[in-house]
Formats: C-alpha cells, structure tokens, sequence
C-alpha cells in the first residue's frame, strides 16, 4: 500500500503534523501537537489542528486513543501497539503481541471494509498502585 499519492494531497499544516508525529515515539494529544507546532507555525490555531487531525483520521493516516483521562492522543497508523493502562497512575505498557491482526485480515476481506486500524486496551492497576489501594474501596 502506497501513501505518496495520499500524502501530495495534504495541506502545509497536514503535511506538518504528518512529519511531526513521525519523530514522536508516544502519542501526543492536540492541545500538545498545537503549542510544539507553533514554534515553527505562528499563525496556527488550535481548531486548525484539530481539523487538520480528523482529516488525517479519515485518510487512515493517524488514530486517535482516549486517554485515563478522557483526552485523546493522537499517533501514525504504523505504530501499531497495544497497551496495559493503570487507572490510577495512568502509566501505559506496551503489549508486544496482537491477535487483533488475523482477525482484521478476515474482516477485511468478509466484509469488504477498507479498516485503517483497530484498537486494543487493556484497563487495571498496576504493581504499585495496587498496593496504595485503601481496602475500603475493595
Ligand atoms: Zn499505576
Ligand atoms: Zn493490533
């Protein structure tokens, strides 16, 4: 699958966020894209970003993840990773293996859906904070 074809149709500030979220290693949520971009984007706005973001969702080019927080977080389709989230600290792990993947191939092909990318997430407590968890919420 090529992305050039896709990719000329961008605009500067697409083109821009594109590059951007290709040197991140971790998602990054809009508010964040938005004050980092500003320092080479002056005339940028926060509501540019964010529509340059759902364009580029649309085009299967980046996907969002909500958050402990309730915020989403965006990154490149290719960095395909699932995570374990804690709660309560928020921290994430990455899981290395994905049984999503067959499953999508099938998908792909029964139901002749053009899918971008899937989610997987796993939600709990980790090693330490299961230890400050006061026993009156168990
Ligand atoms: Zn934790
Ligand atoms: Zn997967």
């Amino acid at each position: 699958m090529s992305s050039i074809g896709v990719t000329s149709r961008l605009t500067r500030y697409q083109q821009s966020i594109l590059e951007f979220l290709e040197k991140l290693e971790s998602p990054i949520s809009a508010q964040d894209l938005y004050v980092q971009l500003r320092s080479s984007h002056q005339r940028l706005g926060l509501a540019t970003v964010y529509r340059a973001l759902e364009v580029l969702k649309l085009r299967g080019l980046v996907q969002s993840r909500t958050s402990v927080k309730g915020e989403s977080q965006y990154s490149l389709v290719q960095q395909h990773q699932h995570h374990v989230v804690c709660l309560q600290c928020g921290k994430s792990i990455p899981v290395e293996a994905c049984p999503v993947c067959e499953l999508e191939t099938q998908l792909r092909q029964s139901l002749s859906f053009k899918i971008y990318y899937h989610t997987l997430e796993f939600f709990g407590l980790c090693a330490p904070c299961q230890l400050e968890v006061p026993q009156s919420l168990e």
